[in-house]
């Protein structure tokens, strides 16, 4: 007990007894000088900052990010400038719909969120272990969000409202026949694959630009839990995943990931006959094969789960030079809407916390806010341009232009696309076992919802495969 430090206010003003409060007598009433007591009770009654709305419980280790193919020329970005380049990186894994406490287990896409710290600043790919999502227009998220979420009047997850919103909206069957596959819920965060889901793209030094996915293969194996397994572990441990993930790490398991990319020049885009910005669509491989371009490997895990795990802020937007977006409307959303809640969940300096500071220089002229803990630049003049040696822009960095043409609508996305093809595909490429699966769980999610609602999200089901369609109406009694 000698070596333990003195404990002391937030002030740093030693403290001589942290066991009794100050009363006026033995028996009397606390005191309001106990300023001890009165601090412990404030920062305490504030500990927790806003859950995220989405992708609320999660896990998170720091890693290794290493360049095993040359992509410099599809790309500038220094990352990718030579084979063995290697920068940290942090990934945060996480179900979507359930909150802090939730069971790890439960059925629902999986956020893969990863921070390269890149020496010319962070670059986030922000994805989840599904190649494809629900919806395609940003319009439509808040909506799928609630209907995923809890009923307004009883407060429980509700499936009627899940396949409601989803009958409805027959963009989401390929990403609901993956959840319902035995994709659905993963072994563990180590065995699942990333994918950016979205069209990002990179940029070249001659200023060509080309349209890119990105997927992150896992090298532990693909392996799920069934409906059942899952409902044991739930029973028995709410933080498998995480307890799993920091476990491996701890005893030197170091879990590895092959980085892929799909790469589509530019031009491609305006006569392929997929959306290539459609976030319901892949590329199907035999059109655009994946690269290898490198290993990440996680290999450290945080020192505090909330500084580093929960302060965690991902942001799409953060593209260093070589890396950009893409029409994608959900991506284009997304730019917005990631920044934006870190702002209000923990505050406009977030970018400054040890977990999301670039491991590169920063010289912004943003000031001052709520809870600015640097030096907040000091004496340098806050304006730009200026006569003082402040930080400038370099034309160097800039990106090459995108065209944009079209009147300004809002055209209904629904046209022109079609919503079964790709679930097709992946119910054929199911093996009979994959087959029975997904249409166990379908039926199991179903039985409890209006017949109606059923009997549309029936039709979806047949129009991406009769067999797929006739099974879940059989399992239903229809
Ligand atoms: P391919 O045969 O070339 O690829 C099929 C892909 O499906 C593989 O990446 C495979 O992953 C993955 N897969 C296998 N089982 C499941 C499952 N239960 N849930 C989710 N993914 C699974 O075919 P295409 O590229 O033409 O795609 C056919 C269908 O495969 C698509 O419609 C899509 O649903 C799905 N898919 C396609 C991806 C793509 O980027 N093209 C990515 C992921 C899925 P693995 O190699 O790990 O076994």
């Amino acid at each position: 007990m000698s070596k333990c430090p003195i404990m002391t206010t937030a002030a740093g003003i030693p403290i001589a007894d942290n066991q009794n409060s100050l009363t006026a007598g033995p028996r009397g009433p606390v005191l309001m000088t106990d300023h001890q007591l009165m601090e412990r009770m404030a920062h305490f009654n504030r500990e927790r900052v806003p859950e995220r709305v989405v992708h609320a419980k999660g896990a998170g280790a720091y890693g290794t990010f290493t360049v095993t193919a040359d992509i410099s020329k599809y790309t500038c970005a220094k990352l990718f400038s030579k084979v063995g380049n290697k920068c940290e990186v942090f990934l945060r894994f996480s179900t979507v719909a359930g909150e802090l406490g939730s069971a790890d287990t439960a059925r629902d896409p999986r956020g893969f969120a990863c921070k390269f710290y890149t020496e010319e600043g962070n670059w986030d790919l922000v994805g989840n272990n599904t190649p494809v999502f629900f919806v395609r227009d940003p319009l439509k998220f808040q909506d799928f969000i609630h209907s995923q979420k809890r009923h307004p009047q009883t407060g429980l997850r509700d499936n009627t409202m899940q396949w409601d919103f989803w009958s409805l909206s027959p963009e989401s069957l390929h990403q609901v026949t993956i959840l319902f596959s035995d994709r659905g819920i993963p072994a563990t965060y180590r065995n699942m694959n990333g994918y950016s889901s979205h069209t990002y793209s990179v940029w070249n030094e001659k200023g060509e630009r080309f349209w890119v996915k990105w997927h992150l293969k896992t090298m532990q194996g693909i392996k799920c839990l069934t409906n059942a397994e899952s409902a044991k572990i739930a029973g028995e441990d709410l933080d498998y995943h995480r307890r799993d993930l920091f476990n491996a790490i701890e005893k030197g398991d170091h879990p590895k990931w092959k980085v892929q990319l799909q790469i589509m020049p530019e031009k491609d885009a305006e006569t392929y006959h997929i959306h290539p910005f459609d976030l319901t669509k892949v590329w199907p491989h035999k059109d655009y094969p994946p690269v290898d371009v490198g290993i990440l490997e996680l290999n450290r895990n945080p020192e505090n789960y909330f500084a580093e795990v929960e302060q965690a802020a991902f942001e799409p937007s953060n593209m260093p030079p070589g890396f950009g977006a893409s029409p994608d409307k959900m991506l284009q959303a997304r730019i917005l809407s990631y920044a934006d809640t870190h702002r209000y969940r923990i505050g406009i300096n977030y970018a400054a916390l040890p977990v999301n500071k670039p491991r590169c220089p920063v010289n912004t002229y943003h000031r001052d806010g709520h809870m600015r803990f640097d030096g907040n630049y000091g004496g340098q003049v806050n304006y730009q341009p200026n006569s003082f040696n402040g930080p400038v822009d370099d034309k160097k960095f800039r990106e090459p232009p995108l065209k944009i043409s079209g009147d300004a609508d809002r055209y209904d996305h629904r046209k022109g696309n079609e919503d079964y093809s790709q679930a097709g595909d992946l119910y054929r490429l199911m093996n009979a076992d994959q087959k029975s699966q997904l249409i166990d769980n379908i039926v199991q999610a179903m039985k409890s919802v209006p017949r109606d609602i059923q009997e549309r999200q029936i039709k979806h089901f047949t129009a991406a495969d009769p067999d797929y369609g006739a099974r879940v109406a059989k399992g239903l009694g229809l």
